[in-house]
Parts: structure tokens; sequence; C-alpha cells
């Protein structure tokens, strides 16, 4: 009777071994798949603009007598592809420095009002450009524990959205809260809005809701996917509501202590 029960123990545990050794493949398969996914996003979203490139000097290569106008204007094309490639490769290089330095973290006490005063004070001549309101509000000051760099990559990529995404004379609102234990911010706007069936994507990498609108504002489809991998280096959370033609609000919850 005791050697059955052995043995019946034993072949449980068996079992759970093999199921855990399973659960473990799959996930290692599943990391894989979306690892080959992603080189093979990467490589073509790099060769978008280099082919656009290409055409675009063959074609003046090709004729005889480019009237000056149209030289300059396909120089100025040529630019705004160069642009564009650099935009990708520098969304690229701060993707992989944040997996790269993830037990990294660059830790000190930091003024989160005037940290997001600051990211607003840059950001107000491009809103102003159409004419888009920023306006901050702050509950209370908050000081709190974080790395000011990737901080400061992850709202500054909301707000900026938050301009892009927005519609002419709209308005963005950035507001700070806390408690004893978070801080919360949030960053709110009178935009476009992203539709529901599109709101669990647009966190992963080269998403866009609308592929022609992101390219056309020198989007990447990179900035939301930075933005939530360092707001969970900081064992924090985003959430997304957003509401189509009305607008999206972001909300941001960070321990207000850093936990290692
Ligand atoms: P992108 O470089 O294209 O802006 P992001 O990763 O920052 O890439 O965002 C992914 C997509 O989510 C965007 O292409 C856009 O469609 C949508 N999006 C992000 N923020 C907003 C917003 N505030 N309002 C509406 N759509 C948004």
């Amino acid at each position: 009777y005791m050697d059955e029960q052995v043995s019946i123990k034993g072949f449980t545990e068996v079992e759970t071994i093999s199921e855990s050794f399973n659960k473990m493949l799959s996930r290692m398969q599943k990391l894989e798949s979306s690892r080959q996914e992603f080189v093979s996003n990467v490589s073509h979203e790099l060769k978008t603009p280099i082919t656009s490139i290409k055409v675009l000097a063959d074609s003046l290569l090709s004729q005889d007598a480019v009237p000056e106008e149209l030289y300059k204007e396909f120089l100025l094309d040529i630019t705004d592809e160069i642009e564009r490639e650099n935009k990708i490769i520098n969304d690229l290089l701060s993707l992989v420095k944040l997996d790269k330095t993830a037990g990294e973290m660059n830790i000190a006490s930091i003024n989160i009002n005037d940290l997001l005063e600051q990211i607003l004070k840059r950001l107000r001549p491009i809103a102003a450009k159409r004419n888009i309101e920023l306006v901050f509000e702050s509950f209370r000051p908050v000081i709190a524990e974080v790395d000011e760099v990737k901080l400061s990559l992850a709202i500054s990529n909301l707000v900026e959205n938050a301009i892009k995404y927005n519609v002419d004379d709209g308005w963005v609102r950035v507001s700070l809260n806390a408690d004893h234990k978070y801080f919360y911010v949030k960053v709110q706007d009178s935009g476009i809005g992203i539709p529901e069936e599109s709101q669990d994507s647009i966190f992963e990498r080269f998403y866009r809701v609308d592929k022609a609108r992101s390219r056309e504002t020198g989007g990447t489809g990179l900035g939301l996917a930075i933005t939530r991998n360092a707001i969970l280096m900081h064992r924090g959370a985003i959430k997304v509501y957003s509401k189509e033609n009305e607008g999206t609000t972001f909300t941001v919850r960070v321990p207000l202590g850093y936990i290692a």
C-alpha cells in the first residue's frame, strides 16, 4: 500500500515536470517567433526609405536635362526619406538600449512636476504650429525615485502622440496626481482617437492604426513600445482609454519608491 502511494506520487511529479517543461518550451517558441517577426519587420521598415531614395535618384539620373525646379523637389523628397530612416534607426536604438539596460536603472529622486513641465515646454512650439493647447495640471508636488531619462522618454512619446494624432485647434491635458504608493500621469487629448479593435495592439512594435497618417507625421510605430518598456521597468503600468473622433487618454502609474 505504501509502495503504491509512493509510486503514484512519483508519477504525478513526473507529469508536473513534463507539463512545466512543455509550458516553458511553448513560451520559448513564442518568444522565438516574435523575435523573428521583429527582425523581419525591422528589415522591411529600414528598406522602405532606401527603396524610395533609389527610385528618386534613378529617375533623376535617367533624364537628360532635368529642370532645376524638379531637381530640387526630388532632392527634398530624398532628404525627407533620409530623415525618416534616421528616425527609425534612433527609435530602434532607444528600444534596444532599453532591453539591454533592463537591469541597469539609473535611479534618483526626481521632482516629477519639474520633469513634466520641462517636457511640455519643449513640445509647446510643436503644438503651437497647429494651434493645439498644451495644459499641465498638478494636484500635488511629487518627488519619486525614477530613472529620469527613461521616464522622460516614456512621457514625451505620449505627449508627442497626443499632439500628432490631434485635430487643429485641439488640446492636450497632462495631469499629475499621487497617493501614498504611486504617482499617476494622465495624458489626455482631443484627437482622432483609436478604434476599439486596435487598442490592444498599439503597444506592439511597429503597429500603427493608420500607416499613411503615422508616416506623414514621422511615426515609426515604435513610440508606444518604448513607452511601455520604460514604464514596466519602473514596475509601473500603462492603460489606454479612447473613443474615435473624440480623443484618447493614456494613464500611467509608477511606484513612488523604486522596487528593484
Ligand atoms: P507612431 O510612431 O506611429 O506614432 P506609436 O507606437 O507611438 O507609433 O503609436 C502606435 C499607433 O497608435 C500610432 O500609429 C497611432 O495610430 C496610435 N496612437 C498612438 N497614440 C495616439 C493618440 N494619442 N491618439 C490617437 N492614436 C494614437
